[in-house]
């Protein structure tokens, strides 16, 4: 998977490129620096003590200092500059993917899942920062450590080098068996913690289910048991990196006694000096650490990688609402209908692809008529608007407006024409003027307009602030009715030229209801309006109702013709007016 990732990555470490090569230098300057240190010490103790000369001592002393400084000060700056250049390139990763996250197709969103788009526009982002930052600061660094020390060593000499050499193989054992558990416990927990996120998340917004149904205790034990399971393979991953440093430790101590044993041997013979072998446990100590540091940045790696792989699926996922060419002539054939303002030529969909969720439907509506659709839940009607405002395509059939196929429509036109409730729509944390505007930029007698059509400004001014007043997370400070004013108020400021409203007014009262739809047909005549209702006498006057089961047509018509023509129309009414079955 690498290759195609790296080339995704590499757009957005291009502009870095020169900032990044600075960074590196810096590391490297200061890799070198570590490197001089030691052998410095031994250059003092085997060779400038013995001279006895005070001033050499102090020279090489400052040398030493000097260094010492120069590695830390360009370490640090170094760092700081490998963290801002991963900020910045991570900044921009998740501006992309945001951006192709809000024109996703619906059905491309059903496939990833919310949650999964949420996790990768955090977590996984933070585990390609890390990489990014981690890549800079120690992928440099360590390799140069682990090399230009053994070479080092090797030159000042081959013998101990010997005793250093005999000790890696253990030390990349034990490496090699921690990080395969880590990498593993690390990939556990992470499914583990989905699956607490996901029980919280049902918790939370079911809350108020849950407590009616006093399934409180339930629910707190099905917490408890995914609590323990995280706990236990928590457990798990910190009792293999509690023996990770011990180990490790183990080994360089056993290290470091064989060079001192092998080193006193070699001093006595006079084959070394004692700085050499001083020296030498300090290199043996960066050698090590380098090693550590190296395994853990292919940690990092492959967390970084299996991360950056699942942002660019998403960056990379096709355009699913392809814009087909409009011939204006050819489009035009004597049977389009052309006086027709939106219509359904015998459309078909299904979402997963398997069973239809809509069959066969059919209707057209002349500029500013209305159009009732009620049915069961699940018969298909907000999947009638999702296909309308193309969220998704249909399987078969066409869709026009204004006689022209939607598909053909250039997206942000084509949904410029609406304005739309959705069944179970939000408000934003905001204002209710804000609300009502959506960023359209619309003015303040335009939002009032708004306001006053949808019977909203009564109880606008009532509440402190009136316009300006405070909308509280989803809407929770307002009464349900209440939201579905501002969600029909922020439907019709934009004086759209076909309205849909998916269950819009089934919070608001009988009463307010109907003035509502009079103040529908009052000032909107021009306007095309899809209504999808519970209730029969919220479609009463409509100019059709499609009458919906299972996704199929099962009446067609009006009011009056489907009572006369539709057993179950004629059922649901006398239900509604309170007559029952039984009459
Ligand atoms: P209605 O609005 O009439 O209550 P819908 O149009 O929302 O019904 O749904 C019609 C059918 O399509 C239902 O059986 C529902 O389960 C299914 N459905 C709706 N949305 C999706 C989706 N995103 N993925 C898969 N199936 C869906
Ligand atoms: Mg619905």
């Amino acid at each position: 998977m690498g290759t195609k990732i790296m080339k995704g990555l590499l757009k957005y470490i291009k502009p870095y490129g020169f900032y990044m090569l600075l960074t590196l230098c810096l590391k490297f300057i200061a890799a070198l620096m570590d490197l001089l240190i030691p052998s410095v010490l031994a250059r003092i103790i085997d060779e400038i003590v013995p001279l006895r000369d005070i001033r050499l001592i102090f020279t090489w002393g400052g040398v030493m200092i000097l260094c010492a400084i120069v590695s830390v000060t360009t370490n640090v700056t170094a760092n700081r500059m490998a963290e801002v250049s991963a900020g910045g390139m991570t900044r921009s990763i998740r501006h992309d993917l945001f951006s192709r996250i809000t024109y996703l197709g619906a059905g491309q969103l059903d496939d990833f899942t919310i949650p999964s788009v949420v996790s990768r526009l955090t977590s996984d982002t933070y585990n390609v920062n890390r990489m990014l930052s981690r890549m800079q600061r120690i992928g440099v660094r360590g390799p140069i450590l682990l090399i230009g020390g053994i070479v080092i060593t090797m030159t000042m000499d081959p013998k101990l080098t010997l005793v250093l050499v005999a000790s890696l193989p253990f030390i990349l054992l034990i490496v090699a068996v921690i990080t395969g558990k880590s990498v593993k416990i690390y990939e556990r927990q992470q499914s583990v913690l989905d699956d607490m996120v996901r029980v919280i998340r049902e918790n939370i917004t079911g809350v108020r289910v849950i407590r009616a149904l006093s399934k409180t205790g339930y629910e707190r034990e099905r917490f408890d048991r995914v609590n323990e399971t995280l706990a236990e393979t928590e457990r798990r991953a910190g009792s293999v990196s509690a023996a990770s440093n011990p180990a490790t430790t183990l080994v360089l101590n056993l290290g470091l006694t064989m060079v001192i044993l092998v080193g006193a041997l070699l001093v006595q013979k006079g084959e070394s000096g004692p700085g050499t072998i001083i020296a030498f446990l300090s290199y043996f100590t960066i050698i090590l650490n380098a090693m550590l540091g190296i395994t853990r940045i292919f940690i990092m790696f492959s967390k970084g990688l299996a991360s950056a792989k699942r942002i660019t699926e998403v960056l990379e996922a096709p355009e699913d609402m392809e814009i087909l060419p409009y011939e204006e002539e050819n489009g035009k054939n004597p049977s389009s209908g052309e006086e027709y303002h939106v219509e359904f030529r015998n459309v078909s969909f299904s979402y997963l692809h398997r069973k239809n969720n809509l069959t066969n439907i059919s209707f057209s509506l002349k500029k500013g008529e209305v159009l009732g659709i009620i049915g069961p839940t699940g018969s298909g009607k907000s999947t009638i608007v999702n296909l309308l405002l193309r969220f998704y395509d249909a399987g078969e059939g066409e869709i026009l407006i204004n006689g022209r196929d939607i598909r053909t429509i250039p997206l942000t036109d084509l949904r410029q024409k609406f304005g739309v409730v959705f069944q179970n729509d939000y408000l934003m944390a905001e204002s209710i003027e804000k609300n009502i505007d959506y960023f359209r930029g619309l003015s303040g007698k335009e939002i009032g307009k708004a306001a006053e059509m949808a019977l909203a400004k009564e109880f606008i001014s009532g509440k402190e602030g009136e316009m300006g007043a405070d909308v509280a997370v989803r809407g929770n400070n307002l009464s349900g009715g209440q939201k579905q004013r501002i969600m029909i108020a922020r439907a019709l400021a934009g004086e759209p030229e076909i309205l849909i409203l998916d269950d819009a007014s089934s919070a608001l009262d009988y009463r307010t209801d109907a003035l509502f739809r009079k103040a529908l047909g009052e000032h909107f005549p021009d306007t095309t309006i899809l209504m999808i209702a519970q209730r029969i006498s919220s479609l009463q006057g409509a100019d059709h109702i499609l009458l919906l089961e299972d996704g199929e047509c099962i009446g067609y018509g009006t009011h009056e013709e489907l009572l006369a023509g539709s057993k179950f129309y004629r059922q649901i009414y006398d239900l509604q007016m309170g007559g029952g079955l039984t009459q």
